[in-house]
């Protein structure tokens, strides 16, 4: 991270990607992830003047009060832009609520799509979270798979929302990973991670760099750049075997266990 960007950013400073996972992340530290005390931190930190709001996240924050007011403004802005209301904005902060609710399906899901819905109402958006949330739980507690993670979490969404999600699965396995921009739809972004995390092969001399290639593949769809990555980051974290040596450092893993990351195919990013 050398800073610089469309933000101005400094040197290793992260964007709102991480600012709002940080907001839910800091909430779940206390042991209790209440949302509307989700919606306080989220409003302390849309008013510290960050240098990168999303649009639909700032608009609805800028129309609340008090963090009982969030959710209802997310609800109105869903009312009047019924066709434009499910941007990439919750699935790209939602990973600490899966390490906050790990082995607790209906948390999982419950607080993921609650969660998302303090910003974005569209369901679509909260479905997101809760199918990336369980491949995250799923990852850290049995290593499973991406793909097989995403779906396990498809299963326990509503009978009637399984397949168009199963749909939306099986393009981001066709790929390739460049068909995903735009992505600043939620489910574009969904598929542009979970394709930079299916189609980047792990290298063979040292597998401890598949998070590296596959942030590289992710970052290089283009579109929502940052967004696409901490999706994928957020599943790679916790889903990767073996873990990431420093880049900076000597590689000191041996080549053990594959990376369960699904297909193996490389496509041109
Ligand atoms: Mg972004």
């Amino acid at each position: 991270m050398i800073g610089g960007g469309l933000g101005g950013w400094e040197r290793g400073e992260w964007t709102d990607d991480t600012q709002m996972a940080l907001c839910i992340a800091e909430e779940a530290a206390t042991g209790h992830l209440d949302p509307r005390a989700v919606a306080g931190r989220f409003l302390d930190w849309y008013r510290s003047g960050p240098a990168d709001v999303g649009a639909q996240t700032g608009a609805v924050l800028s129309r609340a009060s008090a963090p009982g007011d969030v959710a209802p403004a997310a609800e109105r802005y869903f009312s009047n832009n019924p066709h434009n209301s499910a941007g990439n904005g919750s699935l790209m902060r939602t990973a600490p609520v899966a390490l906050a609710c790990l082995g607790d399906d209906d948390a999982l899901v419950g607080r993921a799509m609650e969660i998302a819905a303090l910003t974005h109402a569209d369901p679509v958006a909260g479905e997101a979270c809760a199918i990336w949330c369980v491949a995250i739980d799923r990852a850290v507690r049995h290593g499973t798979g991406v793909l097989e993670g995403v779906r396990e979490g498809t299963a326990l969404l509503p009978a009637a929302r399984r397949a168009y999600w199963g749909e939306r699965i099986d393009e981001a396995v066709a790929g390739p990973p460049s068909s995903f921009a735009p992505n600043t739809f939620v489910v574009r972004a969904f598929q542009a991670a979970l394709a930079a995390i299916l189609h980047t092969p792990v290298p063979a001399e040292m597998p401890c760099r598949h998070l590296q290639a596959a942030l590289q593949c992710a970052v290089s769809i283009g579109n929502d750049t940052d967004t696409v990555a901490a999706i994928a980051g957020a599943w790679l974290e916790q889903g990767g075997e073996p873990a990431p040596c420093p880049l900076n450092g000597p590689c000191s893993c041996t080549a053990g266990p594959a990376i369960r990351a699904g297909t193996s195919s490389a496509w041109p990013c």
